[in-house]
C-alpha cells in the first residue's frame, strides 16, 4: 500500500507541477502586459514537467515488462539496480522485484534439489528401475537395470538385445500389473514387476528388476543338503544292521557249517553282500561332508601366502602329470577376509578337477593357473583357469548341482561344497567355459 502511496504522490506532484507550469504560461502570455520571457519559461518549465512524467511513467512500465518477461522465461538471474536517485518509490519497487525473483529463485533451487536427491536416490537403488511413455522409450532408468540387463545404455525398449525377447513382450503386454521370471542367460534369473500408471495425465510403464539367482541357489542347494540329510539318515540305518547281521552269517557259515559245495556257496554270496554293504555305507559317509559344512572362522590373511600354500601341497601331483602350475597376485599385498582352511579346501579341489581334466584329453602344453586381484568394482576375486577340454554349454549349469559328475569314481559333491563355502562367505563361484578352451572358476568375494 505504502508502495502505491509513494508511487501516487510521485504522479501526482508531475500533474500539478506540469499543470501549474501550463497556467502559469498561459496567464504570463494572457496577462495585461505580456510577458514573454515568463511566458517562455513557463512553457520550458511544462515541458519539462511532461517529460519528467512521462519518463516516470515509462520507466515504470519498462521495469513491470522486464519483470513479467523475466518471470514468464523463468529466468530469474537478473536484478533491478536499486534506483534510488529517481526517488524511494522506484527504490521500493526495485527491491520488490528483487525479492520476488528471489522467493522464484529459491523455489527453483529448492525444485532441482529434489530433483537431484530422488535422481541420486534411483540411481543408487540396487534393484533396476526403468520407466517407459506409451511409445516405448525410455523415460527414467539407474544403472543397476543396465548392469542387469548387460547394456550401456537404453533409449527404447526395441534396443534391448535378442536374449531379452521376454522382457520386451512382457512390457508390449503389460496393462495394469505383472510380474514374471526369465533367464536372460546362466547365472542370471530376473524377476521383473511392472506396472503401468497415469503419472500426470502421461501414462507410462514402471518396471522394477531384480536379479534372483544368488537367492535361488541358496534355497536349491538348502534342499539338496535336506534331502542329503534324510536319505543319509535312511540309508545308514537300514545299511549298518545288514552289515553286521551278514557279519554274524559269516561267522556261523566259517565256524558251525562243514565244507560242503553249498555252504562255500553261501560264504561267497555272503561276502559280496558285505562287501557292496559296506561299499554303501562308505559312498553314503562321503557325503557327510556336503550336508556338515561348519560356519566360516573369518580371518584376515594374505592372499599370496593362501596360494602359495595351495601351489606346495598340488605341486607334486603337477610334476608326475608334467603339468605347469603358475599364480599371480595383483598387488602383492592383497588381504582377504575369510576361512582360510576352507578357501584352502575349495582351491585344491578345483586344482584336483583341473588336473582330472587335463588328464582326461591329450593337451599339449598342460597348464593350471591361479589368479586373484581386484575387480574394477574393488572386489577380490581368486580364479583357478586350466587349459583342457572345458565343459560344453548344457552341462555348464550343471556342474555345480549336487552328485553330478562325468567321472567314474567321481562323487559330484566337491563343486557344490565349494558353492555352499563360497555363498556362507557372502560370495558365490562361477564357471566359464568353452568347450576345448579350458575352463575357469572364478571364486568372488
Ligand atoms: P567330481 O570331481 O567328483 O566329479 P565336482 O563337483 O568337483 O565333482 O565336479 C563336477 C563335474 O564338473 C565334474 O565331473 C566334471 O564333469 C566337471 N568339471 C569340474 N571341473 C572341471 C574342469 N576344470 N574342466 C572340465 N570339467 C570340469
Amino acid at each position: 500500500m505504502a508502495l502505491v502511496r509513494t508511487f501516487s504522490v510521485a504522479l501526482i506532484w508531475r500533474i500539478v507541477l506540469l499543470s501549474l507550469a501550463i497556467v502559469a504560461a498561459v496567464a504570463a502570455a494572457m496577462w495585461p502586459e505580456p510577458q514573454p520571457g515568463l511566458s517562455l519559461l513557463m512553457v520550458l518549465l511544462a515541458l519539462g514537467a511532461a517529460f519528467s512524467l512521462f519518463r516516470y511513467v515509462n520507466d515504470t512500465n519498462r521495469r513491470l515488462a522486464r519483470f513479467f518477461e523475466s518471470v514468464r522465461y523463468s529466468d530469474f538471474a537478473i536484478r533491478f539496480a536499486s534506483g534510488k536517485e529517481k526517488g524511494d518509490s522506484f527504490a521500493e519497487v526495485n527491491r520488490q522485484f528483487n525479492e520476488v525473483l528471489e522467493a522464484f529463485r529459491q523455489t527453483r533451487a529448492e525444485k532441482e534439489a529434489n530433483l537431484l536427491f530422488l535422481n541420486t536416490i534411483v540411481q543408487h537403488l540396487s534393484a533396476g528401475i526403468l520407466v517407459f511413455d506409451t511409445q516405448s522409450a525410455v523415460l527414467v532408468s539407474n544403472s543397476a537395470a543396465f548392469q542387469l540387463l548387460g547394456v550401456y545404455r537404453l533409449h527404447h525398449l526395441h534396443d534391448l538385445p535378442e536374449r531379452h525377447k521376454a522382457l520386451t513382450q512382457f512390457v508390449q503386454q503389460l496393462s495394469s500389473k505383472g510380474k514374471m521370471l526369465y533367464q536372460p542367460e546362466s547365472g542370471r534369473q530376473l524377476a521383473v514387476q511392472g506396472v503401468s500408471v497415469s503419472l500426470q495425465g502421461r501414462a507410462v510403464r514402471l518396471l522394477t528388476l531384480q536379479n534372483i539367482h544368488p537367492e535361488l541357489q541358496r534355497k536349491e542347494v538348502d534342499a539338496w543338503r535336506n534331502l542329503t540329510r534324510v536319505l543319509r539318515h535312511e540309508i545308514m540305518n537300514s545299511v549298518t544292521p545288514i552289515v553286521s547281521l551278514v557279519e554274524t552269517a559269516q561267522d556261523i557259515v566259517r565256524h558251525d557249517l562243514d565244507n560242503s559245495p553249498a555252504s562255500a556257496d553261501l560264504t561267497e554270496a555272503l561276502e559280496v553282500v558285505a562287501s557292496r554293504s559296506r561299499g554303501l555305507m562308505n559312498f553314503v559317509e562321503a557325503y557327510r561332508s556336503f550336508s556338515a559344512i561348519p560356519a566360516p572362522k573369518m580371518d584376515d590373511f594374505s592372499v599370496k601366502n593362501l596360494l602359495e600354500r595351495v601351489v606346495q601341497l598340488t605341486i607334486p601331483e603337477m610334476r608326475e602329470h608334467k603339468i605347469l602350475l603358475e599364480f599371480f597376485v595383483q598387488p602383492e599385498d592383497l588381504r582377504i577376509q575369510a576361512d582360510a582352511g576352507q578357501l584352502e579346501m575349495v582351491l585344491i579341489n578345483l586344482v584336483k578337477n583341473a588336473r582330472e581334466a587335463l588328464a582326461s584329453a591329450e593337451i599339449g602344453a598342460p597348464r593350471i593357473t591361479l589368479r586373484a586381484g581386484a575387480d574394477p568394482k574393488g572386489k577380490t576375486f581368486i580364479e583357478v583357469e586350466d587349459n583342457g577340454p572345458g565343459i560344453s554349454s548344457e552341462l555348464l549349469d550343471e556342474v555345480f548341482i549336487p552328485f553330478f559328475t562325468t567321472k567314474a569314481t567321481g562323487t559330484g559333491v566337491g563343486l557344490s561344497i565349494s558353492r555352499q563355502i563360497m555363498q556362507m562367505h557372502g560370495g558365490d563361484i562361477r564357471v566359464s567355459s568353452a568347450a576345448g578352451g579350458g575352463a575357469r572358476f572364478v571364486l568372488e568375494f
